[in-house]
């Protein structure tokens, strides 16, 4: 077979060859021991955790030996591509901060020498890789149909061939002459272009995984498609072109591509290229709430599957951030009690210190990162960030806060420059219901929470004997020292110890008694500091749910 004539016939228009490439894409000038990386999603529109999770991997590789990450879309399968589906997901990144070196920005846009960083623009590149392949004579046209293709697959089956596909003596368009493909080509047959395997069944490869260590597989022997009939290339031919011309060091990709290993090996092997270092990434897993068991982070059944939803739910970028972190290395956490103030993206990432088994995200421990994230926020930095956050997903709240930004900050400002500051809040969508009670237009009164050990009539007559006592200019001392002076008349114990000691001889003791006024205030049995709320609310507020309360407790 004259493999060049071949060349020609498949190709005619190009006219490049891979060394050309090979200068317009040098080795890029990096220190020794730099990686480069890349996140590569196919433009679906859906950030799922797991893309931020593998992203992050690939950005923290970079940054920690200052190498370069890119982002490259993955857009050869069209049934899967949806409209503006690119800057959904660069939206996603942006939203945590996460940021790639090279690559696709927005709208078509891409910074980088390597470029261009879509593979439907790369067309050339493929074809001119494919094409050096037909010449070496390690890639074919096939002809075969789909119908063929399946009859083949059934005949497999029945015989009970261990391997499976388009190889050996199943490959029939293999060992076509220049004359029948020409033939066929001629009567406008459609075609695709495989390659032409050249592993056997009973030889193995050996790679070592940076995550998994040393993994041996059976050779391919699948002649694999390299161009689709419509020329398009397959994953894994872009996979191998790209990653060379890219430059990639490393490949950070989920593990369900360990199967492909010995397929992307021998293609680069046949490409003449190097090929980068492998490292697979185990999968996002959630426990299942129904039966307790172990299972991937599923876009249909998990909201908290798609990046979108911690943007909704106002969760910071940096929890969701830290969180992650902790799930890539388990010595994260050291670092930070080392480096409490410390930016994230400066963490000595290693990607070998990450785990092979899966990672199991938990929305409970990502809400008590975030709680701490917040706590050591100042007003100021909550202030801005919940009314961001408010602007796109709380009307009602953006309206409030933006009133009276002094009083707002005020209201965030409780117990938060304490030694012990607060850690209530997770995420920006709970701050409403926390501030509820300070705004007129949003509060109702409830009692459900009034303790339960206080009858109606003895939590009204607290009340009324407090509001004999109350003085909005007391200081802190004195005001308690007031709550505790309502206590012995109505037969409660300022003493909680006195109280612990003999039960029976009070009605309760101090801490139900503030209770009582709590819940006339505010509703709610645990709030922070009462004394900085009722500051807050103003005489008049205070005076009248107080009276408002106790006036209905005698009703209910
Ligand atoms: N586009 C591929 C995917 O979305 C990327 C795999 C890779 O990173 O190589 O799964």
């Amino acid at each position: 077979m004259d493999y060049e004539a071949l060349s020609e016939l498949l190709f005619p228009n190009i006219t490049k060859t891979p060394e050309d490439y090979e200068k317009m894409y040098p080795p890029r000038k990096l220190p020794e021991g730099a990686r480069v990386t890349r996140f590569a999603p196919s433009p679906t529109g859906y950030l799922h955790i797991g893309g931020l999770y593998g992203a992050l991997t690939d950005v923290m590789t970079a940054k920690s030996t200052g190498g370069v990450s890119y982002l490259r879309i993955e857009d050869t399968d069209k049934k899967r591509e949806v409209e503006d589906g690119v800057s959904a997901i660069i939206k996603g990144f942006n939203a945590f901060g996460v940021g790639f070196d090279e690559g696709v920005t927005v709208r078509g846009k891409e910074k980088g020498k390597y470029g261009p960083y879509t593979q439907s623009k790369r067309e050339e590149i493929y074809k001119t890789v494919a094409k050096s392949l037909v010449k070496k004579g390690l890639a074919y046209p096939c002809f075969c149909t789909a119908e063929e293709l399946t009859e083949m697959r059934s005949r497999q089956e029945s015989e009970g061939t261990a391997i499976w596909g388009y190889f050996g003596k199943w490959a029939k368009c293999r060992d076509l002459t220049f004359d029948e493909i020409k033939a066929k080509i001629d009567a406008g047959m459609p075609y695709v272009l495989r390659f032409r395997a050249q592993g056997s069944e009973d030889k193995k490869i050996v790679f070592e995984d940076i995550i998994r260590g040393k993994i041996e597989m059976p050779e391919n022997i699948i002649d694999e498609v390299l161009l689709k009939s419509d020329g398009i290339p397959t994953y894994h031919f872009a996979h191998v072109c790209d990653d060379h011309f890219m430059r990639t060091t490393h490949v950070i990709r989920g593990e369900e591509w360990i199967s492909s290993v010995p397929k992307h090996i021998a293609l680069f092997k046949a490409c003449g290229f190097k090929a980068p270092k492998y490292a697979h990434t185990p999968q996002v897993m959630k426990i299942d709430e129904e039966n307790g068991s172990k299972r991937k982070l599923s876009k249909r059944k998990d909201p908290e599957a798609a990046v979108s939803y911690f943007v909704e739910q106002g969760y910071p970028k940096e929890s969701v951030l830290e969180y992650l972190m902790t799930l890539m290395n388990s010595n994260f956490e050291d670092w930070r009690r080392a480096n409490p103030k410390a930016d994230v993206f400066e963490f000595p990432f290693n990607l070998k210190k990450m785990s092979a088994a899966g990672c199991l995200f938990d929305l409970a421990k990502l809400n008590d990162v975030s709680k701490n994230v917040i706590s050591v926020m100042n007003c100021e930095e909550v202030y801005d960030c919940v009314l961001k956050w408010a602007k796109n997903y709380d009307k009602e709240l953006c309206k409030l806060f933006k009133k009276n930004p002094k009083y707002a900050k005020a209201i965030l400002n409780i117990d938060r420059e304490n030694p012990t500051p607060r850690k209530d809040i997770a995420k920006w969508s709970e701050v409403k219901d926390y501030v509820t009670y300070f705004y007129d237009d949003i509060y109702y009164p409830s009692f459900k929470m009034m303790p339960e050990n206080i009858t109606h009539e003895d939590a009204g007559k607290i009340l009324k004997a407090y509001l004999a006592v109350y003085d909005e200019n007391d200081n802190k001392e004195q005001w308690f020292d007031k709550i505790k002076g309502i206590c012995e008349p109505l037969g409660f114990t300022p003493d909680v110890k006195e109280y612990k000691k003999n039960p029976d001889a009070f009605k309760g003791h101090v801490g139900d008694v503030s209770s009582v006024i709590r819940v006339a205030l505010t509703s709610r049995a645990n709030t922070p500091d009462l004394y900085m709320i009722m500051k807050l609310l103003g005489k008049q507020r205070v005076w009248e749910r107080i009276a408002l309360s106790a006036n209905m407790l005698f009703y209910l």
